[in-house]
């Protein structure tokens, strides 16, 4: 089912993710809603929080390139993270992110190059693996979430200053043409 996604400030996107314990339908049920709700608003990641639920789930899936070099994404390439734990970081890269809890604003974000990480997939089976390049952004984007973060938390203190007046503005403006017609 598609869910509506949390949006920034929402003080349940600050709530810490707890981690999942059974890996019943309860967990399908809630990795499936992730999935279609990420489809309807064309995302590339997202984290259980979100959509109002603060268990440590998250699911990713990066856009490839089709013959006429648009991005696409393929349902094969999505992939479904419970209970991650980043086991090592390595160099550096510069990325340019949005979030579906932040719509609208994009900024520059510096994290490592690879990560080395382990998971859970929906059955409970155990993996370990590498990512790196974008999969990393997003992986540790996505646990940023778990840990009740947001990503502009990553600006320096300017920036953020500049985002959060900005921020504001934009909700206040959105509020009037919402109210525009209602008499
Ligand atoms: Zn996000």
């Amino acid at each position: 089912m598609i869910k509506d996604i949390l949006i920034y400030p929402n003080p349940i996107l600050r709530q810490k993710s707890k981690p999942v314990e059974e890996f019943d339908d309860v967990l399908h049920q809630l990795l499936d809603d992730l999935s279609e709700t990420m489809e309807h608003y064309g995302g590339v990641g997202l984290a259980s929080v979100q959509i109002g639920v603060p268990k440590a789930a998250f699911i990713i899936n990066i856009p490839v390139k089709d013959e006429n070099d648009e991005d696409i994404i393929k349902k094969e390439n999505l992939i479904e993270v419970i209970n991650p734990q980043i086991i090592s970081q390595d160099g550096e890269q510069v990325f340019s992110e949005g979030c579906l809890s932040v719509p609208g604003y994009t900024t520059e974000i510096k994290r490592a190059k690879t990560i080395q990480v382990k998971y859970q997939d929906r059955y409970g089976n155990h993996i370990s693996k590498k990512f790196y390049g974008y999969m990393a952004v997003a992986w540790l984007h996505e646990c940023e979430h778990l840990s009740g973060r947001i990503f502009v938390e990553n600006l320096n203190f300017t920036d953020r200053k500049k985002f959060e007046k900005n921020w504001k503005k934009k909700k206040k403006k959105k509020k009037n043409e919402e109210n525009k017609n209602k008499i």
